[in-house]
C-alpha cells in the first residue's frame, strides 16, 4: 500500500480500459471495506454491465461514487442501506456513460442529490438522448424507466477540486481534463491515505511502454494486433496482440488488452487523447 488513496469509478486514460477487468479475481456483488466507512461494492460488469460503487460514511450521511445502470443502482442502494443506517445524499457520477450515470433517477427517487463535474452534463447534452434511446431497447432495466431521456446530475460545478467536510472525513471531487471522457471526474479522500489505482497504473504505464517501443520502431498497427475481431461483454474487439506485457501486471491483463493496444497506439502515434481522435 503507498500512501495516497484514489478512489474512482472508472479511472481510466484510455477509452477501452472502462471495460476492464480481469476475469480471474472478479467476485461481482461483494463489498468489501477498503478503510473504515469506505466501502467498495464489485458490479458484476459480465452478465448486468454494472459498474463498481464506492460508498462512503459522512458524519450524517453517505456518499456513493457512481450511479450505475438502475439494476445496479438498486443493487447498490440495497449495499448502502446494509453498511449504514445513515441517508446516502450524494451520489457521484464519474462520467456520463449509463454504466455510471443512467441509475441517476433512481437516487433521485430515492432522495439523493445527483453530483458531477460540470463536463458530465456537457457530454450528455452531446451525446443524448440518443444513447438512453438506443440502450432502452436493449436492456430491460433502462427501458423500464420509461423515460425518453436520461436524467442529468442535478448539482454540477466548475471549479476543481469540488469539496464535501465534515467534522469526520474530507472527500474532494476532482477534474483533471480528458481521460475516459471529456468530463471525468475522480474522488480523493486525502486524510485516508490508502492507494488503490497502484496495479492498474503500473499496467497503464508498461502499456505505453511496450506500445510506444513498437512505434518506435516504425511498426504498424496491424504488425501489433492484426485484424479479426471477438466479442467481449458484448463489445466487438480485436481478438489478438503480438504485445505482451511483464509478469508484475498480469493480473490486469484481460480479454480487452488487444483493444488497449491499439488505443494505446492511436494515442501514441497520434498524439492525442484517445476521446479526441475521430472514431
Ligand atoms: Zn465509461
Amino acid at each position: 500500500m503507498k500512501k495516497r488513496i484514489w478512489i474512482f469509478g472508472t479511472f481510466v486514460i484510455l477509452a477501452s480500459l472502462a471495460l476492464f477487468v480481469t476475469t480471474t479475481g472478479a467476485q461481482p456483488g461483494t463489498v468489501k471495506q477498503i478503510v473504515p466507512g469506505v466501502w467498495f461494492r464489485e458490479g458484476d460488469l459480465e452478465n448486468q454491465g454494472h459498474c463498481n460503487n464506492i460508498i462512503i460514511e459522512m458524519k450524517d450521511y453517505l456518499i456513493v461514487v457512481d450511479a450505475n445502470f438502475p439494476s445496479g443502482a438498486r443493487l447498490a442502494l440495497a449495499a448502502a442501506k446494509k453498511v449504514s443506517s445513515k441517508p446516502v445524499k450524494y451520489v457521484f457520477d464519474t462520467h456520463h456513460h449509463g454504466d455510471h450515470a443512467y441509475g441517476n433517477p433512481i437516487w433521485t427517487q430515492a432522495g439523493a442529490t445527483t453530483l458531477a463535474y460540470k463536463g458530465v452534463a456537457e457530454e450528455m447534452k452531446r451525446y443524448e438522448p440518443a444513447r438512453w434511446q438506443a440502450t432502452s431497447k436493449g436492456r430491460k432495466d433502462v427501458g423500464d424507466m420509461h423515460l425518453d431521456v436520461p436524467e442529468p446530475p442535478k448539482q454540477t460545478f466548475d471549479k476543481s477540486p469540488f469539496i464535501l467536510k465534515d467534522d469526520t472525513r474530507e472527500v474532494r471531487f476532482y477534474f483533471f481534463g480528458w481521460a475516459h471522457t471529456r468530463g471525468d471526474g475522480f474522488v480523493y479522500l486525502p486524510k485516508e491515505k490508502v492507494l488503490l489505482l497502484e496495479g492498474e497504473l503500473q499496467f497503464m504505464t508498461e502499456l505505453h511502454k511496450a506500445v510506444g517501443a513498437a512505434v518506435k520502431q516504425g511498426k504498424k498497427l496491424t504488425d501489433i494486433v492484426p485484424a479479426g475481431t471477438k466479442m467481449v461483454y458484448g463489445n466487438e474487439v480485436p481478438a489478438s496482440t503480438s504485445i505482451t506485457l511483464p509478469d508484475n501486471v498480469k493480473n490486469w491483463v484481460g480479454a480487452f488488452l488487444p483493444a488497449q493496444v491499439r488505443d494505446t497506439y492511436e494515442e501514441i502515434s497520434q498524439k492525442k487523447p484517445h476521446g479526441d481522435l475521430p472514431h
